[in-house]
């Protein structure tokens, strides 16, 4: 991260034309891959993730958890999605990503609810645009509800960060790329407990708390439009 390119207009506006605290647009969709058991498409800004969850039972058996299950998220991003061609395969980021994802739906699950089981999470980043892992994880949470696991609570999250000196809520590519800080973070809104903080840059203390508490704020929109895309399926499918 880099802090001496201009990040802000001489009207207090982001680059973009966003004011401090707000989201990129945000469109969820479920029910989009036929064959998996769950499924969502998110575009979050220029982002474009799908998401596919298949439940089955774990395998090989030593692999099985006898009383509760195992949630395994993949995140993935295809060769295209960024703008400089990125190598197919596996690498530390996207291991990263993959496991602060899986950590973060089994906190959400009631994984013992489904002993054996093993819940594969297939992301795939179609475009990446910055806020790749919370579009991912905010997807997951629908995706895996669609496919009827059960859950206590959707996972939520957004991403809040530092620009040109100033605490911005939902970095775009430029603010992420040479912004001061990133700082993702995702909660179960019902009690409020953190299932993802990372931080990435340099911050105070009271910007931090300045940066969660934006992000708070924004997080009761963001799961509206998760109820909403798993309600308009099947409101959808039972007036048919
Ligand atoms: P996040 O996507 O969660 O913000 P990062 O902060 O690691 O995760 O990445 C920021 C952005 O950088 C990504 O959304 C993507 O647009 C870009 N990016 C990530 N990995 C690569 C890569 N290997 N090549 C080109 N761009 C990348």
């Amino acid at each position: 991260m880099e802090g001496n390119i201009k990040l802000m207009r001489e009207d207090g506006l982001r680059l973009d034309g966003r004011s401090l605290n707000e989201m990129r647009p945000i469109k969820i969709q479920t029910g989009v891959v036929d064959r998996a058991d769950g499924s969502a498409f998110i575009e979050w800004g220029a982002n474009k993730i799908i998401v596919a969850v298949y439940v089955r039972e774990a395998y090989p058996k030593h692999a099985q958890n006898i009383d509760r299950a195992i949630v395994k998220a993949r995140y993935n991003m295809s060769g295209y999605s960024v703008e400089e061609r990125k190598r197919p395969g596996p690498d530390r980021r996207t291991m990263e990503i993959s496991k602060v994802v899986s950590e973060a739906l089994s906190s959400a699950i009631v994984l013992e609810k489904l002993p054996r089981a093993e819940i594969d999470v297939f992301i795939q980043v179609l475009e990446a645009d910055a806020g790749t892992r919370i579009a991912s994880l905010t997807a997951s949470s629908v995706a895996v509800a669609d496919a009827g696991v059960p859950m206590r609570d959707l996972v939520v999250g957004c991403t809040a960060g530092k620009a040109d000196g100033k605490i911005v809520l939902d970095l775009s590519k430029d603010e992420d790329n040479f912004g001061q800080a990133d700082i993702p973070m995702a909660i179960l809104p019902r009690t409020g407990k953190v299932v993802l903080l990372q931080l990435d840059g340099d911050v105070t203390e009271e910007e931090f708390n300045e940066a969660t508490s934006m992000m708070m704020d924004a997080m009761p929109r963001i799961s509206e439009l998760q109820r909403n895309a798993l309600m308009s399926k099947y409101s959808i499918e039972d007036g048919e």
